[in-house]
């Protein structure tokens, strides 16, 4: 018989969004009328905007004619999709060869593994989106975890109130893949320029490549964070960035996104790593959707950016109003903190003296309302709870008002 990939083996067991899943369908079963509220989930819960569904219907319409049909196209993705993203987003900091469309950023993280392959040193900001180690464990970049947490090739990051949530990069070690994230999913924290720039330079001392998630840039308000890597100099010769269309225009079920490999970046060896990104997405990837791709040229025009400018601020102002309900007397007075600088879509919350699934279970009992438990995003978790702004305003209203009445 053939032997199991000993990393699907080395995975740690209970995923953190099925015990969620789990927890709540109990209490479900044991609480038939409840009416429970998520503020959980990652997912976007708004609809496509019109100027973008109109652009995605009328090419899909097209497909169904002989003039409009189209095949394969290029599997780096339609030039003037390429195009567009690097004179609107990257303005000169990155060129069109330089822009690969996807499928998406959580399969692009995939891909940057085999890119890497099993022999890389791994760094990660702990907590952190669980895709960056668990792949790298699939892959066998990283092992099994220790008793303690530690795993075999991965440096934790811890990211903490008492840092700031921006890591202490001595503990990088040299010739490591850095996956960085920001805005943060969980923490929520949109890393400075002056941040950047001390990671950017940790990496170029170091013979680091990052991997900057910047999957959660359209959040940013701030106008003086920085909503790419390559706005920080240096970032071309020790940054990948991937991105995506999934939180910027509600596509997390349409797929869409992009990675950006500059010419710049090398190998030890002196080999381009575009050129082996190209040979990874022409073998192993064949093309984002056509449909999906004429959706991300519109994200993309005036009429676009308006909108999903207005999509983005509508999950904005859930966060505002979460963030009213979470720092009202009853939780103040117990010590609770909320951290939310408004650039994100995610609360991160503190509650002293709870573990983060037994303040889950709290809130789900008397609340009737799902969280994440910041515990299962990493150790520097342990405490902590996410709440989430994607969800519809009336929900989010009702949750308000319930978190009112809760007394810790
Ligand atoms: C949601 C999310 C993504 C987006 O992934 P897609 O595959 O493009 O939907 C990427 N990174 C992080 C940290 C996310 O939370």
């Amino acid at each position: 018989m053939i032997a199991r990939n000993t990393g699907f083996a080395n995975l740690t067991a209970g995923y953190l969004f099925p015990e969620v899943a789990k927890r709540r369908k109990l209490y479900q079963e044991s609480h038939p009328d409840a009416k429970i509220i998520s503020l959980g989930i990652g997912n976007t819960t708004e609809p496509l905007t019109p100027h973008i569904t109109k652009a995605m219907v009328d090419y899909a319409a097209g497909l169904g004619t002989a003039a409009g049909y189209s095949g394969y196209g290029d599997e780096q993705g339609l030039t003037q999709l390429r195009e567009k993203i690097a004179s609107v987003l990257y303005k000169g900091m990155a060129a069109a060869d330089e822009v690969f469309i996807s499928d998406g950023a959580k399969c692009d993280i995939a891909r940057v593994q085999t890119l890497f392959g099993p022999d890389v040193e791994i760094a990660v900001q702990d907590p952190a989106y669980p895709v960056y180690v668990d792949g790298s464990v699939i892959v066998g970049a990283a092992g099994k975890a220790a008793g303690d947490g530690s795993r075999a090739g991965v440096t934790y990051l811890p990211c903490t109130a008492e840092n700031g949530f921006f890591p202490d990069l001595a503990r990088v070690r040299e010739n490591s893949l850095i996956y960085f994230c920001s805005p943060n999913n969980p923490t929520g924290a949109a890393s400075t320029k002056e941040q950047l720039k001390k990671l950017v330079d940790c990496a170029l001392a170091k013979g680091c490549i990052i991997i900057y998630d910047a999957a959660y840039y359209s959040f940013i308000r701030d106008p003086s964070l920085p909503k790419t890597i390559y706005e920080i100099e240096g970032a071309r010769k020790c940054a990948i960035e991937i991105n995506s269309f999934s939180k910027l225009a509600g596509f997390t079920g349409v797929r869409l996104g992009w990675s950006v490999v500059p010419a710049e970046l090398t190998f030890a060896d002196g080999t381009s790593v575009r050129q082996d990104w190209n040979r990874v997405m022409t073998t192993l990837f064949n093309g984002a959707s056509n449909i999906a791709q004429r959706g991300g040229l519109a994200a993309f025009d005036e009429e676009g950016i308006r909108e999903t400018t207005a999509l983005v601020d509508y999950y904005l102002e859930n966060a505002a109003l979460m963030q009213k309900a979470l720092t009202a007397p009853n939780f103040a007075s117990a010590g609770v903190k909320v951290y939310y600088t408004g650039d994100s879509p995610y609360l991160w919350v503190l509650f002293p003296g709870y573990r983060s699934w037994d303040i889950f279970d709290r809130i789900l009992d008397e609340c009737n309302i799902v969280t994440t438990p910041g515990s299962g995003f990493g150790p520097a978790g342990e405490g902590y709870l996410r709440f989430s702004s994607f969800g519809h305003r009336a929900d989010v209203v009702e949750a308000c008002a319930r978190l009112a009445k809760l007394k810790l």
